[in-house]
């Protein structure tokens, strides 16, 4: 009989009810009692739909981070708040959020965020430093486990193992995380020992760490930690997600632990090898359905490869998503509005678990129990593989026909550079943003006016160009060199342009946690890519006629637009990224011939997309540069190409961003006093660079003195001929009373570099 268990449930709720109570009491219009009535509330639910698995996890609901409920769970907050006074909940959101000096008297600055693992999910890194100490406050399971008893569940506790812990960890410099193992150690022991004593069956201990590259410390490490807990009353269930152990796959199986789960989706490679290494009185359980995608699973199809391994597991097989259900929406019984055929391709967290449930009486009562599903599901699939939406035969032609050529300028940046300079005639240090303009509340309630059809396109378009006028004349009498028309039309970067294209839907709730109260709702590519039309000529060309200036226009290139949404399985992202690079091409060949002579192409995500593993890391950047290129470089010389990227490490991956050739790249600098341009001046960078001088999060305004600052310490390391002056990413977030005088100052410090030189 196989058993069946779910690694995490989504937390925001179905309509995003822990988001908004978050808000309210943050603001505060409510008081603690309502926020965490409403997470008890959400939990119950997410219980219920949970209430028929084998195990429902508990803990891994969370108020704001999973990773940070572990921190106070281990005792271990960032010194800044210890000693402060308050509740712990005031204390889990100073550390969370940080506090201005007004709400506390002092001020405190957040934990870093920063991606779990390959997602899109940002955790709040807990500090150690040598002198770190843990003590444990396990309150908060203790507690959940008692509420999911109540709810009927059997309730299966959620942690992350004392090795991953450490690897989320930063170390304060020149202290080693790993020798706090010896202190952690203890505290992970009396934890279960609690859990024990409440009579736990299995406690779920997450250790994705074991499917990234380890080196031999780190393994050791997880040695040394599953010795010193083995003495646990209660079983451990040792937990893996997100991609393949590859090398580390017999470690995996033989810590001695109860159980082992495995990501049988992106890690299906390692099942047969794990199968015959287990040994026999161990657990299996197998994530089989997709945690990191909105597609329906081909039951039938997985039903076949898996009987074999039921008959040889029999109650050692365990069944559950690949990973925690926190990466995909909620419920897809929301989405009514949606096309009902494709909708039929697809499964959100509930409907996920509701494919677990076939599967597991498949196996253990035999397909004629589930006849009727088995045959749903079935013709979904084959609906979507068959469909003509999915598969265009133009399009998948035109991938194949796609030559190296295409990739490449007519001529090498030397010559290109000097081409651009006489054409462009800019001064030195040039100035330019990069993109938007403050997104104002009359430019939101157009937006929504118009998609309730409330106003007329007619409408929309006046307020929209008045917008559009209203960026330029500003940046006019700024005095910007390099002017933009502001993306007013922009709701969202990816957005926009899923929106125009085929191949793409949106849904209504489709939200996803992106930290604490944030959250996305990536559009779902579903299809071949094909662009009926121009997106962005209307606006761009609107600005373009405006104004003498040079123009900078604005596209989302390839590799972003493909990080930022759900995207199919049933082909490589890099054929995706290659139909999606084909679409923006025809756009920068379309603004080129409306005369936009300079055009940027954002890739904010490029560097997200790396896999895990560093070994992937390459067949990753080929293609994913490719595709950059093949977006680009479809263009006269005399077109000037800005690429955008709004982080700053490059240090593992400046030879290919050299090799995007893009003509000007800005990039994130200014919180770090340019040091990041070392690894440009290192690598004798050729092209052009704007490392951005002022940091658009803050509302401070940089001061001139402090941008002239921070270009002669970027001229010291990139020749000044080639340095670009602009913010660090779009002003959208920004008010105009903040953009005003702070591009004032930007220009002013251009201005004297320029008289200085
Ligand atoms: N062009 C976009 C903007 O200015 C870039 C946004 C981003 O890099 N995240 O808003
Ligand atoms: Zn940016």
């Amino acid at each position: 009989m196989a058993l069946t268990h779910n690694l995490g449930f989504p937390r925001i709720g179905t309509r995003r009810e822990l988001k908004f109570a978050l808000e309210d009491y943050w603001k505060p219009k409510t008081t603690a009692d309502d926020l965490l009535n409403t997470a008890k509330h959400l939990r119950q639910q997410n219980w219920q739909t949970q209430a028929d698995l084998d195990y429902a996890p508990v803990g891994d609901f969370s108020l704001y981070d999973h990773v940070l409920d572990m921190s106070f769970t281990l005792g271990h907050l960032p010194e800044r708040v210890q000693g402060l006074k308050g509740s712990e909940l005031d204390h889990y959101f100073r550390v969370a959020r940080g506090r201005s000096p007004a709400d506390c008297g002092c001020g405190i600055a957040a934990g870093e965020m920063t991606k779990w693992f390959d997602t899109n999910y940002h955790y709040i890194v807990p500090e150690v430093s040598e002198d770190t100490a843990f003590s444990l406050n396990n309150q908060r399971l203790l507690d959940q486990i008692a509420e999911a008893r109540s709810a009927g569940v059997s309730p299966k506790p959620v942690i992350i193992g004392p090795v991953t812990y450490l690897w989320l960890c930063k170390a304060r410099e020149g202290d080693d995380r790993l020798q706090l193992l010896e202190r952690l150690l203890p505290v992970y022991g009396q934890l279960l020992d609690q859990l024990a004593d409440l009579g736990v069956d299995w406690v779920q201990v997450d250790e994705p760490v074991l499917v990234t590259e380890l080196d031999a410390d780190w393994k050791a490490a997880l040695e040394t930690a599953y010795h010193a807990l083995k003495g646990s009353r209660s079983k451990l269930l040792l937990t893996t997600y997100f991609g393949t152990l590859a090398e580390n796959l017999q470690q995996a199986c033989n810590l001695p632990v109860a159980g082992l789960h495995i990501d049988a989706v992106r890690g299906k490679q390692d099942v047969q090898a794990v199968v015959d290494w287990l040994p026999p009185h161990k657990v299996l359980s197998l994530g089989v359905i997709d945690g990191r995608n909105i597609w329906k699973t081909d039951l039938n199809g997985l039903l076949e490869w898996l009987t074999p391994v039921h008959d040889k597991l029999g109650d050692r097989l365990w069944l559950a998503p690949s990973c925690s259900l926190i990466h995909v929406p909620v419920d897809l019984a929301l989405e009514s509005d949606l096309d009902p055929e494709i909708r039929s391709w697809l499964a959100f967290a509930t409907q996920k678990l509701d494919e677990l449930r076939v599967l597991k009486s498949a196996l253990n009562e035999g397909t004629d129990a589930v006849a009727g599903p088995l045959a749903d599901n079935a013709r979904a699939i084959a609906s979507r593989r068959a469909s003509g939406r999915v598969n265009n035969p133009d399009i998948r032609q035109q991938v194949q026909a796609i030559t190296p050529e295409l990739g490449q300028r007519k001529s090498p940046y030397s010559i290109r550079a000097n081409k651009q300079a006489q054409h462009l005639k800019l001064p030195r240090y040039p100035t330019t943003t990069i993109g938007s303009f403050p997104q104002t509340t009359d430019i939101r309630k157009s937006r929504l006016a118009y998609r309730k059809q409330e106003i007329s396109r007619e409408h929309y378009v006046t307020t929209m160009k008045t917008e559009i006028e209203r960026a330029i004349r500003e940046q006019e009498k700024l005095g910007l060199d390099v002017l933009v028309h502001g993306e007013a039309e922009r709701n969202d970067m990816v957005e926009y342009f899923g929106e125009q294209l085929e191949g793409y839907i949106f849904t209504r709730f489709g939200w996803v946690q992106s930290y604490g109260s944030r959250c996305v709702k990536p559009p779902i590519l579903y299809g071949d890519i094909h662009r009926p039309g121009p997106m962005t000529v209307e606006w761009i060309a609107y600005a373009r006629s405006l104004t003498d200036k040079p123009l900078k226009g604005m596209l989302t290139g390839p590799v972003t637009i493909l990080n930022w949404s759900f995207v199919r399985d049933d082909q490589p992202r890099r054929d995706t990224a290659f139909q999606l690079a084909l679409a923006i091409r025809q756009e920068v060949l379309d603004l080129e011939a409306a005369g936009v002579n300079i055009i940027q192409i954002d890739e904010a995500a490029l560097r997200e997309g790396l896999p895990l593993r560093r070994s992937q890391w390459q067949d990753y950047l080929d293609w994913a540069i490719d595709a950059f290129r093949i977006t680009a470089n479809g263009v006269k010389d005399t077109t000037q190409i800005h690429t955008h990227m709004c982080y700053s490490e490059f240090n593992d991956i400046i030879e290919d961003i050299a090799r995007m050739d893009a003509d000007v790249i800005t990039i994130e600098t200014s919180r770090s006093a340019m040091e990041l341009l070392d690894v440009f001046e290192a690598f004798r960078y050729p092209n052009e660079i704007g490392p951005g001088v002022y940091d658009i999060h803050s509302p401070n305004i940089p001061s001139r003195d402090q941008i002239v600052s921070l270009m002669s310490k970027a001229a010291e390391r990139v020749p000044a001929e080639r340095l670009w002056v602009n913010p660090d990413c779009g002003l959208k977030t920004r008010q105009w009373e903040e953009v005003i005088p702070a591009l004032e100052n930007m220009v002013a410090a251009a201005r004297e570099l320029r008289e200085a030189a």
